[in-house]
Parts: structure tokens; C-alpha cells; sequence
């Protein structure tokens, strides 16, 4: 069998005034996979990936393990700190100093000599593709390009965990993808990758398993593919506009939808799942054109499934 490089058994954090942001959560890492935590704010998804390097202490130390590469982030902090690599929501990079400054200056905190660094921080530069920027002041990189100053940062003791709370919050599509292939590359160099992110899209291009949180405990968890394929029909029609749904009579009430259609309504759409596409379009053809919508279903189904509400939910 595949090694773990972590493993957790029940952890729990409530914060001194009285918030349960982590109730109850145990998962295995195999080494060398990425890891996906996935949840609306507030799930503690930030929460339970700082209890793993040790930024955030969990509760009931005693009756509770955590195995980050056989360390316990609560007494072996150090060790942590050194294998890992960590990349903050917040980008806190030094907004006085250029990025080769920037990478250097942290360089020494993990006690690389200057000989080694200096090649090292050119192989990163090269490799997030900002080596014509090594010059450049913090300040005049886009947010694209600071977060991929962060990523190469995190990488310089070439860590064998690497981090990421949010990677591509607020960038563009194209970035994004960028960032999404280095953090593949890096996999196939066997780093081990954990990640938050309330983008289902990200968790199922890059995660080969899953969790995903709502207020502090485990909703579902699995590889994205597996979930969806066991969790939920493989096919939605939306209908953007219901009110057109009751001129067609009777066409859309629960007998009339034809075998294996579920039909379920929110607030401003009605949505028919299905796993016979054609089942959808037959319906679709009782409606305008225009007002229907039919596409693969998602992670974002399945949470709403799961719990009835949307993962961009704002808490
Ligand atoms: P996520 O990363 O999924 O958005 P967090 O782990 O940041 O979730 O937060 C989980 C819950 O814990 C939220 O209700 C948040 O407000 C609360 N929380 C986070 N950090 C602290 C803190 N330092 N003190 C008190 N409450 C906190």
C-alpha cells in the first residue's frame, strides 16, 4: 500500500470565543497526491490545514493524533516548518524589495547558504515564469504574478508538503491555469500538495481526493470523479426562467418527467437531473428555446445536494 504522508484521527479546534471551527475530522494523505479541502467560508478549511502545520494548536491533544511524515505538528513544529512549504491566503510578501530580494531574504530563514540560493532562485524564477521580473518591486507585479512570487517562495527548501490556502482567489482564468500545471508538475516530482479552495472547478482539476467541509465537519469526501459519479446523476437541465414552465401544463409535474428524472426547485431556477442526457432534451423541447440549459453536473451540485447550499455561500 501507498505511504501516508499524513494522517489525522479526529481532530477538533473551537476558538476562545466559543467558535466549533473544526468538529470531528479525520482523513488520510497518501504521499505524493494532492489533496483538496473544499467548503463555503467559514467551514474551517484554513483552520484545520493550519492545525497540520502547526500555526493553529488542536483541542483535546491527547485523545486525538496527527501524523504530518510521522511528526506531531504540536510538538514538532520545526521539523514541519522545514519539510513544508506554505502558501498563505494573504500574499505578505515585502513590498520594499524586488522579487529576487524577496526570495533571497527567505532563503536564509531556511538556512541556505548564499552559493545555493542564488541558483536555486533563478531555477524558480524560471520555473513560475518571472525571471524578466527579478528585478521588478513587488508593488509593480500584477496579483497574478505576486502569487506566483509566493508559490516560488514556498518552494525554495524544495519541500516535500507543499500548502496552498487559496492559490488563485481573485485571478484571472488564465493564471489560474498556469498555477494549476506547476502544482501538477510539482505532484510528478512527488511533492505532496494540500489545498483550499472554494473553486470546484480547481478541487477537480488538480486534487486527486477531496473533502469538503460545511460549519467545521466532513460533508463527503473521495477523488472528485468518483464522487460525482457515485453521488449525484451525470446530467442537470436548467430552467432559467420557471414561470414558463406553467404554461406548459401538466408537461412538467412529477408523473410526466419521464423515468430517472429527479426534478428539484430553488429560489429562481427548477433543475432536472438525470443520467440520459437525451431524457433532458425531450423536456427542454416542451420549453422555449433560450430558457433551458442543459451541462454535466458538478462538484457544486453535489454539495448543494448534500447540504442545500451553494459552496460561494458568504456566511
Ligand atoms: P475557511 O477557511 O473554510 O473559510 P476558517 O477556518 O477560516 O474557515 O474559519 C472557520 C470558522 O472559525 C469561522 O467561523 C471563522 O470565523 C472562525 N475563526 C477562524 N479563525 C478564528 C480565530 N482566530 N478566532 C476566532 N474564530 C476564528
Amino acid at each position: 500500500m501507498d505511504k501516508n504522508a499524513i494522517e489525522v484521527d479526529r481532530i477538533f479546534k473551537t476558538y476562545a470565543d466559543g467558535t466549533a471551527a473544526v468538529n470531528d475530522v479525520s482523513f488520510r494523505i497518501p504521499e505524493g497526491t494532492c489533496f483538496g479541502f473544499l467548503g463555503p467560508n467559514g467551514a474551517g478549511k484554513t483552520t484545520l490545514m493550519k492545525m497540520l502545520y502547526g500555526m493553529v494548536r488542536r483541542d483535546r491533544r491527547d485523545e486525538t493524533r496527527v501524523s504530518v511524515f510521522g511528526f506531531d505538528p504540536v510538538c514538532d513544529e520545526l521539523a514541519i516548518k522545514h519539510l513544508a512549504g506554505v502558501v498563505p491566503q494573504d500574499n505578505n510578501l515585502d513590498a520594499e524589495m524586488n522579487v529576487s530580494a524577496n526570495l533571497f531574504i527567505y532563503s536564509k530563514f531556511y538556512g541556505l547558504p548564499a552559493k545555493e540560493a542564488r541558483p536555486r532562485i533563478a531555477e524558480l524564477l524560471d520555473f513560475m515564469e518571472l525571471k524578466e521580473k527579478s528585478k521588478a518591486k513587488v508593488n509593480d507585479l500584477s496579483g497574478g504574478m505576486k502569487r506566483r512570487l509566493v508559490i516560488a517562495r514556498a518552494l525554495l527548501n524544495r519541500p516535500r508538503l507543499l500548502i496552498l490556502d487559496e492559490p488563485t482567489t481573485g485571478l484571472d482564468p488564465q493564471v489560474r491555469q498556469v498555477i494549476w500545471d506547476k502544482v501538477r508538475s510539482l505532484k510528478k516530482e512527488g511533492a505532496t500538495v494540500l489545498l483550499t479552495t472554494h473553486y470546484m472547478e480547481e478541487a477537480y482539476q488538480i486534487a486527486d481526493a477531496i473533502i469538503i467541509m460545511d460549519k467545521g465537519t466532513r460533508v463527503i469526501e473521495g477523488a472528485p470523479r468518483e464522487l460525482l459519479a457515485k453521488g449525484i446523476e451525470s446530467w442537470v437541465m436548467e430552467v432559467l426562467d420557471p414561470e414558463t414552465m406553467s404554461m406548459s401544463g401538466e408537461a412538467f409535474s412529477e408523473g410526466s418527467l419521464g423515468p430517472g428524472v429527479r426534478r428539484e426547485d430553488g429560489d429562481s431556477r427548477a433543475q432536472f437531473f438525470s443520467d440520459h442526457p437525451e431524457a433532458l432534451r425531450v423536456l427542454a423541447s416542451r420549453l422555449p428555446s433560450g430558457v433551458t440549459h442543459v451541462r454535466p453536473t458538478n462538484l457544486e451540485d453535489l454539495f448543494l445536494r448534500a447540504t442545500g447550499r451553494q459552496l460561494n455561500d458568504i456566511q
